[in-house]
């Protein structure tokens, strides 16, 4: 019989990075936050698509551009059809899409706060003697794992550190010494769990009481 605990933990960003702009009515610097909205512009052939951002202090907009000049064979009729109907979905995960967004503002500001949803594949907390956890993000996380591990685990950071020094807690795809760096999805982590209580167990697989 399997020892492994086997947990999927699905990550859940609560605020979508915010690009810091000059804004024209305020005469300032500020954050601007997605509206989730599209604005399209048809000229012959070429289309111009963009993400309306509103300024969080005055509510000026900035277009962030999606599609500029692209012709309309040239884009998936599916991505054109969620533009067009303002897919909660899209916007989402565009908005999410912080590479991008740092091509186009000098300064983003991200924000850690997420939720964690956390299933029971197989195995028992009780009896398990290693954890693995798959990580299911839907879209891009600005948060550290090693905080989103200690605060979910209840281990501190150091404690991490050195169970993956030792070999005892490992990533996959393998990424040496990278436990500051986001979860990525369809990552998965194994813990030794030998020599630890069950909580981390536990908690780890959401099953309180
Ligand atoms: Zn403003």
């Amino acid at each position: 019989m399997s020892d492994v605990l086997r947990v999927l933990w699905t990550i859940v960003p609560q605020t979508a990075p915010q690009p810091w702009l000059p804004c024209s009515r305020c005469h300032n610097s500020r954050a601007f936050r997605s509206s989730d909205k599209f604005r399209i512009n048809a000229n012959g052939k070429r289309l111009d698509a963009w993400l309306i951002y509103n300024c969080t202090a005055c509510g000026n907009t900035w277009n962030r551009p999606l599609l500029e000049r692209r012709t309309v064979n040239g884009i998936s009729p599916e991505f054109l059809a969620q533009l067009q109907a303002n897919d909660p979905e899209t916007a989402r995960r565009l908005a999410f899409d912080l590479g991008d967004l740092r091509t186009k503002a000098q300064k983003v500001e991200t924000f850690p706060q997420a939720l964690v949803q956390k299933t029971l594949m197989s195995g028992s907390a009780q009896t398990a003697g290693r954890l693995e956890i798959g990580f299911v993000i839907p879209v891009a996380v600005s948060l550290r794992l090693d905080r989103l591990l200690a605060a979910e685990l209840g281990l501190s950071r150091s404690r991490l550190q050195h169970l993956q020094d030792q070999g005892r807690l490992t990533l996959s795809p393998p990424r040496k010494g990278k436990l500051r760096n986001p979860p990525v999805d369809g990552m998965r982590m194994l813990i030794d769990l030998s020599q630890m209580s069950v909580a981390a167990a536990i908690a780890a697989a959401g099953a309180h009481g």
